[in-house]
């Protein structure tokens, strides 16, 4: 940012903290904005990390114009305080600065196992470690960070970024175990025997599927596995649909373009309004020459073996007794084919079925790790969250749900139940 001392100034530090109510991990942003204003940008990060250790993060990920941003009292009259910019400026200065985060001692001689590095995990090991318990992370993928970067593209988020986040995290005394399998390497059972307490938080990142005719065809792909594993086909000269209209359809679509398919349509049942994905996303993505199709669905996928084409239907919106939001509707007889050579799904993501049985812990009737308003699972000192229980599925959510449960193990661990 151009000038960041002009920008916290103009912060009017409204006493009711309407943007720190709006952040999921409450971050008391007026608090950390008047320490930038005084030129003190250790005082900044240390309001922070009372609440969050994920600040390089959320500062570019979050959906700010939902959150802290879309409550600003700035933003009525005119432009919202850049708090998202504020808060990755205050945490890159401290990773760069190595400034360190405050830490205390209750919790020694108390070994935490989290299984699963992402947001929630992560943050989750900070906090237990903070309070000097004795942490290790047990990781699937070669490196930690989850899906900040086995999903989302480092044109949104560089890598470097969550590599200096993990670092400081880890450099708190925190053991990371990667290429570690809940249900290949280990069973549940094993690290629970070895753990005072264990918090699970592998997330939920496997593709929803249409439940549509033709899905099985081959060149049908789900959005979250293409992100994590980045094997794509090979997209030159062809034609994708991406069926979405969320963070996992923008990434997909802006990904498949830069790999080199020659059209790629967002498919989406509603209108541009009322995608969940961020408007940048949707207008960035309209620049770098992805197509939208809004008020369209698709009823079933064509081919031969692999896909041909698509059978596709407009749609109008319509509001129905009771829901929140408009309802797409087909409209009978508008139904048109296009011809594509990929489909990828983006349509919601859900939790790993076979893991979770295989840990014989309860699940909701969402498919989610069951939960008490203490975090703890129906197996007595195992606790999960992020998205694996079912959070609403961003990065300060997975996060603050791993800072909470933090508390509960802290006070399970103490006998303070
Ligand atoms: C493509 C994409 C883009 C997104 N963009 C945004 C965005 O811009 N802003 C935003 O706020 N949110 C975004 N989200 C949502 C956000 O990333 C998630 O809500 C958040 O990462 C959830 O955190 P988590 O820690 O619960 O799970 P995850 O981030 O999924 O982390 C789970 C971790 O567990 C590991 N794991 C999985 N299975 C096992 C196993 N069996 N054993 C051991 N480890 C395992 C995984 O490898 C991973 O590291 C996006 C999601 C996707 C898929």
């Amino acid at each position: 940012m151009e000038n960041i001392i002009d920008e916290a100034n103009r912060c009017l530090n409204c006493k009711v903290k309407p943007c720190s109510k709006a952040c999921p991990l409450g971050n008391d942003i007026p608090t950390f904005i008047k320490a930038i204003k005084e030129n003190n940008l250790e005082e900044a990060f240390n309001v922070l990390t009372e609440t969050t250790v994920l600040g390089s993060i959320c500062g570019r990920v979050c959906p700010h114009s939902k959150q802290c941003m879309g409550s600003c009292v700035r933003g009525i009259k005119s432009e919202p305080i850049k708090i998202g910019e504020l808060e990755s400026y205050v945490f890159d200065n401290a990773l760069e600065n190595n400034l360190k985060i405050k830490t205390s001692e209750e919790l020694n001689g108390k070994k935490v196992a989290v299984i699963g590095g992402g947001p929630s995990g992560l943050t989750c090991a900070a906090f237990l470690s903070m309070k000097g318990a004795e942490v290790t992370i047990y990781e699937k993928q070669p490196k930690l960070g989850g899906i900040t970067r086995y999903g989302i593209p480092d044109f949104r988020l560089p890598r470097e970024v969550i590599d200096r986040t993990v670092e400081k995290i880890l450099s708190l005394g925190i053991e990371a175990k990667c290429n570690q399998e809940l249900g290949k390497d280990y069973e549940l059972d094993d690290i629970a025997d070895k753990y005072d307490a264990v918090y699970l938080s592998f997330g939920a990142n496997v593709s929803s599927k249409m439940n549509i005719p033709g899905e099985d065809l081959d060149g049908v792909y789900g959005g979250n596995e293409l992100l994590e594993t980045g094997k794509h086909p090979d997209y030159t000269g062809k034609s994708v649909a991406v069926s979405g209209g969320g963070n996992v359809a923008m990434d997909s679509a802006r990904t498949i373009k830069r790999l080199g398919a020659k059209n790629v349509y967002v498919i989406y049942r509603r209108a541009r309004e009322q995608m969940p994905a961020e408007d940048y996303e949707v207008e960035e993505a309209m620049q770098e020459g992805v197509e939208f199709l809004f008020q369209n669905n698709i009823v079933k996928i064509l081919g031969n073996e692999k896909v041909e084409k698509l059978e596709c239907i407009k749609t109008e919106l319509v509001q129905k007794e009771g829901e929140k939001r408009l309802a797409p509707v087909n409209v009978e007889g508008s139904n048109y084919t296009i011809d594509v050579d990929y489909v990828v799904m983006a349509v919601g993501s859900k939790a790993n079925k076979e893991v979770i049985s295989k840990t014989g812990l309860e699940t909701t009737e969402y498919g989610n790790i069951k939960v008490d308003e203490k975090y703890m699972t129906s197996k007595k000192g195992v606790f999960a969250g992020g998205d694996l229980i079912g959070t609403k599925a961003t990065v300060a959510w997975a996060a603050r749900s791993g800072r909470n449960a933090s508390e509960e193990i802290k006070k399970y661990l103490l006998g303070e139940e």
